[in-house]
This record gives structure tokens, C-alpha cells and sequence, in this order.
């Protein structure tokens, strides 16, 4: 392995991960000749430049991040409500400030008003950053930025000792406040050297040639298929003591994607979780601390404003082994959990919560929700600093995280990381003074978001990392991948608070897309020179997006590689390659016996699904498995949907025909009547508003006007009689026994339609003359019911309409039969015949026991089921190449 490192230089490293790889290669190429060796002074630069500053026993002390966001956020808060700005994102723009600061110190920016007064944004930064200035002066302290130069200041009083060597380590640039302290350091006869060359010197014109480099620029179908290439890749060149690095453009989007096909690929045995074993790989740019459940969770609990809670949260933390005590009360809390899914409220109160049967048996939920109560009471403003101990303290006390179990090493060092966050709150007493409650979590959840949370591993050869981090790094194998033409270079992004022409003129980052691509060209020309192995990728297709190779590889072909390039060591096709598996038909079928048909009741739903797929039907009207999961509003699709079925029965079992509908309308007072029908369902669904009075008045226009709509499109058919809604009927299939509820039945002259409401956007899909017949509810209907057409009637707004079938007669819009020349029948009777024969057969597969996984596609059944986990069904096309059933609809 090359290494920069000489015990008797201070290497200073642009970032920290650098900083642990050049440890990594040296205690490596020490290992190799050495049993005992010196610590190499390897640190990254920000971090040296405080040590240095702090150890010398400064008057002025340095704001931390948090600290300096926090006070300019507060700065352009009082701005903004004394000067009247629109500002939308006050995180944003307090960031945005931060940054531009950062950037006029380092680009030595003249802090002139007058380069700033050329736009209404950067007059505001002006005044913002004069205002920052001044808090510094009061406080005696200094910016991160301005560190730099106060530590080269102290060097030159002699209160900082000056280093007798530096090797400065991945540094793609040198800012000109960084130029000025390394000329000083030349004057101070310090030997200055550069890893692995000097920014400025280094060539920056890529090869023209692709054989100018030693590897392929690939070109794959998607993102999936490129990185499980690249970690077979990597299979295939691992070798010990050889180092990998994987480059990627964007991380966040193969975050989860890399971890999950090295762990597959380099250590397959990972799948066994209870073996523990770690992954030979080391993942840059951790995640949020916000997204771990176990602080996530905390956070909301805590971030509670009153006594009611979402039923969503309320299961999340009775189903929570974080809080109380889980080891002990876990039965307890599960079936409390189930009885709330079951009762589909959307709000639980507090109250309703400490009245939960048996909770005096489970003495620590009890004191849970006690506490709990105590901290929602809690009134008044600390600082800060008090917050975190209160937080702090009532977490403990809510046996938060252990519930009474052990912790993993994992869940220790996600406790470790929220403790950081509540000494980071703690440091905030002098730029916030006393804050009441909401703004104290307002603060936490805003530490605990940016907060990085990365599980501490050993440091392992080989390394994913973005493009910006691999600075400085060597390997023995190189993959760059995602380089498409929107990743490389990404997009210009100059900060909104320097004025362009005084950015242009400085040369600062982003100033213009020349100097974005020329930076990024630059990067480049130092990865292909990181390594004598160099492999270059990019998706061709993300999601539905095409496309194009990055400009700054445009000189080279790409090109397709074949799918299977190199071996998988996956366990999945270990297993399929070396076993000699035999086939065997699953016949397990599971016929319903007498008993069990005795109490065997459904709709149409029942052969609905079994149309739809067998295992679902089985899995829903025989295990009678539900999805409960907790309800998140109130006005569902569903419940919206009832209003209306309820709204159009009431009128018309009051109003009952068409000449009558007429009248009414003639007389001018239909819309009267409509309100008041309106008014009526809606005060018996009260329990749907409570406290949402705006919201209650804008649903009963929807619906009033909706309602108007519809019965627009009635008055517009021929004369009709509605002679019943919502009738109940009785219909057996072979020997299945369904009750059915019809919505609506019309007489038209001497025939009869059934009649279905649908309020979604479209009329379902319906495939009645299909083998399985897909939406079974109107043929079924028709074949209980005396019927000489069928109808579903959409009440949805703009798309009000009928569709169905019937004999020729009956004059409604909508009706349209099928010709026999495309699959439908001669006739009406030849039509019912044809139900009879396909729904009786799909009885009889139901009540035999049918399991079989076999799903309707276009559109595709399975989209909308909840049961993938259950039939296993992408485990079951993975093992058989993935066919998918492939009937043909209507
Ligand atoms: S997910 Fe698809 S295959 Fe599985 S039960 Fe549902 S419809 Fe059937």
C-alpha cells in the first residue's frame, strides 16, 4: 500500500474518513515488519486547527456548528419580523448564511456593503452577518472559519508552537486563506509536502483515450443491476492484503442498495443475523440519527403537544420493546394494541389510555403513562441546558431504551449518539436564553436530524465512499459508479447570499457550470489516478428517467457488459447451482368442511378474490386474516364514499322517480332538498368532525355539489322508478351460501336494472366474459335478482356516469353489450348461462380448498394486496424466473 506517512510529519487530512485510512495503511505496513510502532500523527486539518487553538489557552473560544447555525437563525428571525421578508425556510436560509460566511472568509471576500447592495437577498446577508460579527465581538468568540487565521496569528505572537513538517493529504483545492497560511509557513522554514500530489500542480485534462487507463466504462440497465455487478466484481479481485474502493456519485440513492448486495455478495453468511458477523466493508456518510426507530419514537412521544394522540404513534409505542417494561408486560401490550386496531379510532386521549383494562397489573406501562402525563402538563421556559437534563431524566424513567431487556451494541451506540444531541442542546444556553417546551424539542428533533449516526466498525480494506470523501484515497481497484450526465457533475448550486459577480470574481465553488464541471473534471483525473484498476459505470434507466453517460466521459465508449460477467456468491444461487432439487406439483388443497361451511359467510367479496387470486380468497374468508392497520384520517376513501351511498338512498326512497326528481327541479327547490339530505347523513356521521368544523363545512359542499351533479345525469335519462335501495339478498352458489346488498333497483318501462354506486375515479375493471371473472359483484346480482340490465353507477366528480350490460332494451346512458363477434353473446340469457357456469366454478374451487398463488394481472392484483408477506410471492418468481400469470381482460 503507498502511504504519506512519516512518523516524524504532521499529516493533515482534508476529512476524517482520510484520516482513518491513512492509519488503516500504516499500521498495515507496520504490522508487516514491526510488532510495536510509533502513532502516526495523522489528524484531519479542522480538527488540528482546534487542538492547536485550544490548547494554547485562547481568550476568544470557537463556535461550535450547532451553535452557529442556531445563532444565525436567530438573527434572521428577528430580521425577518422587523423587516418584513418572505423568508420560507428559516433552517435554509440560517444554512445558506452559514455557508456564505464561511465561503467570504476562506475566499478572503471584502466585507464591503457596497459589493453587497446588489441584490435584495444579499443586502439582507449583509446586515444578518454584520449582526453575527458583533455577537461574536460580545461573546469573544470566533467563527470556525476564522480560526485559520487566528491560529496563524497566535504562531506569529509565539503563543502556537509551528510544526517542523506538515504533509498536507487530499486537498482537490486550496482556498486562498489557506494559500496565505501555507506561504507563511514557508516563511517559517516549516517543510511543507503534499498527498498524494499538490492541488495545484496536478494535470487536469482527463485522457482522451480510454486506454489510457486500465479498465471498462460500463453501461447497465439500472442502478440494481450495476451494483450487484460491482459487488460481484469486487468478489472476483478481493484478494488479502488489496485494497477496494466504491465511488458513488450519489450515495443517498445506493445507500441501501450497496449495503445489501456486498453484504449478499462479499459475506453471504450475514443473512444468518444471530451469527453476527460483520460486514468486510466500511459505508461512508452514515444515516440520520432521526431515522432509528428508537430515537425516532422517543422524539414524537416527546414532541406531544396535548392529551391526544394519533393512533398510529400510540400503537407504534404500545408495540415499542423501548419503553416500560416490555421484557415483563409485552403480552399485555400487544393485545391492548390489537383491541385499538380493532376499534379503528383515529384519536386515543390520555385519558382513554389510563382507563385500559388491566393496566394496574402492568405496573410499568402504568408508570410510563404517568409520567408521560406529567411531562404533557409540564408548563413554562428553561434553558436549554435544563431541557436536556428534564428529557434526559424522564426518559430514564420511562426505561427508555432498555424496557427491561438488554441492549445490543448497536442500540448502545445509537443511546450514545442521542446523548451527544442533549449535550449539544446543552450548548445552547447562551445563543437561545430560556425557551418553553415546544421550542426545546423544536431544537432537539432539528440536532437529532442532522445528527450523522454511523455504527462504529474496525476499518476494513475495502471502502464506499462519495466522490467529495475519496479525496486523497489510494486502492488497488477502483469502481466509480452512477455516472450519468445529472450526477456528473451534479447541478450548479451557487449560494443565494453572494452576489454572482463578486462569486465570479473570487472563483468561489458553484460560481458558474464551467468552474462546477472543471471541479468535478478535476475529481475524476484524481480517481483514475488513484488506482491502476479503474472500472466506470452509470444506470442507463432510473426509475423511468433515461439516462445519459456523463459529458465529462464523453470521449469514451461505453459498453453493455453481459448480465452474468461475473460469478454470484449469493447463498440464494449457491444453493440453486450446486443442489439437484427435485419438482414436484403443490397439490394442497385445503377443502372446507361441513362445520366450517356452516359458518362460512361473504359477499361477492368472496369470489371477487378468489378470481382474483386463490391464496388471497383463502387467506381472507377462511384464516380470516384482516389488515388492522391503525387508521391515519378520519375521511378516508371509504368512509367518504359511504356518505354518498347514504345521501343518494335517503333521497331516493323519499323521492322514488324520475317525474318526481322533475318537480322538484321544476319548482326550484331540488337544491333545498339535497342540502337538507346532506345535513341529515352528515349529523349522523358527526363522529367523523369532531373539532374540524372548516373541514366539516368544505366536505358538505363537496358533496352537495357532487349530489347536484349526479342527479343532473338522471333528470337526463328516460322516465324511471327506483322500487328499492339497499335490498338485501340471499343467493347459494353450489353450496356456498352469500348474502348480498344491492344498491339500487330501477324499473324502466316494464324492465329492471340493478344498479351499483362506485365513487372512486374510474369504473372498475371488470372482465365479465374473462375464464375468472375479475369483479363478479353485477353478474352475481343478476343471477339473484330478477334483472334485464346491470349497471355501476360512478358518482365521482367530473366523471359522473353508468356502465354495464343488459338486454337492448332499457334506455340508459352507459349501457353497452358486448358483440358476439368480440367474446360477448347472443343474448341476454346466454350472457347469465355464462355467469352461472364461470361463478359456480369459482364456488366450487373455493369451498375444494383452493390455495394456489396465482394473481390476475394488468393491472396487476397483487398491487394493492396486503398479503406479499404472507404468500411469499417474490420469493416463489425469484426461484421460477419470474413469470407472471398473464390473463388476458376484457
Ligand atoms: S400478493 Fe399477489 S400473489 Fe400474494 S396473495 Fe396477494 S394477490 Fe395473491
Amino acid at each position: 500500500m503507498p502511504s504519506p506517512v512519516d512518523t516524524s510529519t504532521l499529516v493533515l487530512t482534508v476529512n476524517v474518513r482520510l484520516a482513518r485510512w491513512l492509519t488503516l495503511q500504516h499500521n498495515c505496513n507496520q504490522s508487516a515488519s514491526q510488532k510495536v510502532w510509533d502513532t502516526p500523527s495523522i489528524i484531519p486539518f479542522d480538527a488540528w486547527l482546534k487542538e492547536t487553538w485550544i490548547a494554547s489557552w485562547p481568550r476568544q473560544h470557537v463556535l461550535s456548528s450547532l451553535q452557529s447555525k442556531k445563532l444565525w437563525e436567530r438573527i434572521i428571525q428577528d430580521d425577518v419580523q422587523s423587516e418584513r421578508l418572505d423568508i420560507m425556510h428559516l433552517q435554509g436560509a440560517a444554512q445558506d448564511a452559514a455557508k456564505a460566511y464561511e465561503l467570504t472568509q476562506q475566499y478572503e471576500v471584502a466585507d464591503k456593503p457596497d459589493l453587497f447592495n446588489l441584490s435584495e437577498e444579499a443586502t439582507a446577508y449583509y446586515r444578518w452577518q454584520t449582526q453575527y460579527r458583533e455577537r461574536l465581538r460580545r461573546w469573544d468568540a470566533l467563527d470556525a472559519a476564522e480560526l485559520l487565521p487566528a491560529v496563524q496569528k497566535s504562531m506569529q505572537a509565539g503563543t502556537i508552537p509551528v510544526p517542523v513538517a506538515i504533509t498536507f493529504a487530499g486537498f482537490d483545492e486550496i482556498t486562498p486563506q489557506l494559500n496565505r497560511f501555507i506561504l507563511y509557513l514557508k516563511t517559517r522554514n516549516v517543510k511543507i509536502s503534499w498527498y498524494p500530489a499538490e492541488p495545484a500542480t496536478s494535470e487536469k485534462v482527463l485522457p482522451e483515450k480510454k486506454d489510457q487507463w486500465k479498465g471498462e466504462f460500463r453501461r447497465y440497465p439500472d442502478p440494481q443491476t450495476e451494483v450487484i455487478e460491482c459487488a460481484r466484481w469486487i468478489r472476483s479481485v478481493m484478494q488479502p492484503g488489496k485494497t477496494i474502493g466504491i465511488v458513488v456519485t450519489e450515495m443517498d440513492g445506493y445507500r441501501a442498495m450497496l449495503v445489501r448486495e456486498l453484504k449478499a455478495e462479499l459475506a453471504p453468511e450475514s443473512v444468518y443475523c444471530w451469527q453476527g458477523k460483520e460486514a468486510p466493508f466500511n459505508i461512508s456518510l452514515g444515516t440520520s440519527l432521526a431515522q432509528e426507530r428508537m430515537v425516532d419514537l422517543a422524539l414524537e412521544l416527546l414532541a406531544c403537544s396535548n392529551h391526544v394522540f394519533s393512533t398510529l404513534i400510540v400503537s407504534q409505542i404500545l408495540r415499542s420493546p423501548y419503553f416500560a417494561d416490555w421484557a415483563k408486560e409485552e403480552s399485555a401490550r400487544l393485545k391492548w394494541d390489537l383491541i385499538l386496531r380493532l376499534h379503528h379510532p383515529v384519536r386515543v386521549t390520555l385519558n382513554q389510555l389510563l382507563k385500559l383494562k388491566n393496566l394496574q397489573e402492568n405496573p410499568g406501562f402504568s408508570s410510563f403513562l404517568y409520567k408521560w402525563k406529567n411531562w404533557l402538563d409540564s408548563k413554562g421556559a428553561r434553558r436549554p441546558s435544563d431541557w436536556g437534563k428534564a428529557i434526559a431524566r424522564l426518559l430514564h424513567e420511562m426505561n427508555w431504551p432498555r424496557g427491561g431487556r438488554g441492549l445490543s451494541s448497536r442500540e448502545f451506540q445509537i443511546h450514545d449518539a442521542w446523548n451527544e444531541c442533549l449535550d449539544e442542546l446543552a450548548t445552547l444556553d447562551g445563543v437561545l436564553g430560556k425557551i418553553d417546551r415546544t421550542t426545546a424539542m423544536n431544537t432537539l428533533t432539528h440536532i437529532v436530524r442532522e445528527k450523522i449516526f454511523q455504527p462504529k466498525t474496525r476499518e476494513e480494506p475495502i471502502q464506499v465512499v462519495g466522490l467529495l470523501e475519496s479525496a486523497g484515497m489510494q486502492f488497488d481497484h477502483v469502481w466509480i459508479l452512477g455516472c450519468h450526465a445529472d450526477a456528473l457533475p451534479p447541478h450548479n448550486d451557487p449560494n443565494p447570499y453572494i452576489p454572482f459577480t463578486l462569486q465570479r470574481q473570487h472563483n468561489l465553488p458553484h460560481c458558474t457550470p464551467n468552474r462546477t464541471l472543471q471541479f468535478y473534471e478535476t475529481i475524476l483525473l484524481r480517481l483514475l489516478k488513484s488506482s491502476t484498476d479503474v472500472q466506470i459505470s452509470f444506470p442507463a434507466l432510473i426509475e423511468d428517467r433515461e439516462n445519459l453517460p456523463s459529458p465529462l466521459l464523453s470521449p469514451w465508449n461505453e459498453w453493455d457488459p453481459p448480465s452474468n460477467e461475473f460469478t454470484s456468491y449469493r447463498l440464494i444461487d449457491q444453493f440453486q447451482e450446486h443442489s439437484i432439487l427435485e419438482e414436484m406439483a403443490d397439490r394442497s388443497w385445503i377443502r372446507v368442511n361441513p362445520e366450517e361451511l356452516e359458518n362460512l359467510r361473504g359477499g361477492h367479496a368472496v369470489l371477487k378474490h378468489q378470481a382474483e387470486c386463490p391464496f388471497r380468497a383463502f387467506a381472507l374468508h377462511r384464516l380470516k386474516i384482516r389488515d388492522i392497520q391503525p387508521k391515519e384520517v378520519d375521511m378516508d376513501a371509504l368512509a367518504r364514499g359511504n356518505l354518498v351511498h347514504a345521501i343518494l338512498e335517503r333521497f331516493w326512497r323519499e323521492v322514488k322517480t324520475k317525474q318526481a326528481l322533475d318537480r322538484l327541479a321544476d319548482d326550484g327547490i331540488l337544491p333545498e332538498v339535497i342540502q337538507t339530505q346532506v345535513d341529515v347523513v352528515l349529523s349522523a356521521n358527526q363522529n367523523l368532525f369532531s373539532g374540524q368544523d372548516e373541514f366539516k363545512k368544505l366536505e358538505r359542499q363537496r358533496l352537495v355539489n357532487l349530489v347536484k351533479e349526479w342527479l343532473a345525469l338522471e333528470q337526463a335519462r328516460e322516465d324511471f322508478e327506483v322500487l328499492s335501495t339497499e335490498t338485501p339478498v340471499e343467493f347459494s352458489l353450489d353450496k356456498l351460501h352469500l348474502r348480498l346488498k344491492i344498491d339500487r333497483v330501477d324499473r324502466i318501462g316494464k324492465h329492471l336494472a340493478l344498479i351499483d354506486y362506485k365513487t372512486g375515479k374510474e369504473f372498475p375493471v371488470t372482465g365479465w366474459y374473462n375464464e375468472r371473472i375479475r369483479e363478479p359483484q353485477l353478474p352475481l346480482y343478476c343471477l339473484a335478482h330478477p334483472a334485464d340490465a346491470t349497471l355501476f353507477a360512478r358518482v365521482s366528480k367530473g366523471k359522473c356516469g353508468f356502465k354495464g350490460m343488459g338486454i337492448d332494451t332499457p334506455d340508459i346512458p352507459g349501457i353497452k353489450n358486448k358483440s358476439p363477434g368480440k367474446g360477448g353473446f347472443e343474448d341476454w340469457d346466454q350472457s347469465k348461462a355464462f355467469w352461472k357456469t364461470r361463478l359456480q366454478a369459482a364456488a366450487a374451487q373455493f369451498l375444494e380448498g383452493a390455495t394456489g398463488i396465482d394473481p390476475l394481472d394488468k393491472p396487476s392484483v397483487c398491487d394493492h394486496c396486503e398479503l406479499p408477506t404472507l404468500c411469499r410471492k417474490a420469493e416463489l418468481l425469484h426461484s421460477t424466473g419470474g413469470e407472471e400469470s398473464d390473463e388476458a381482460e376484457e
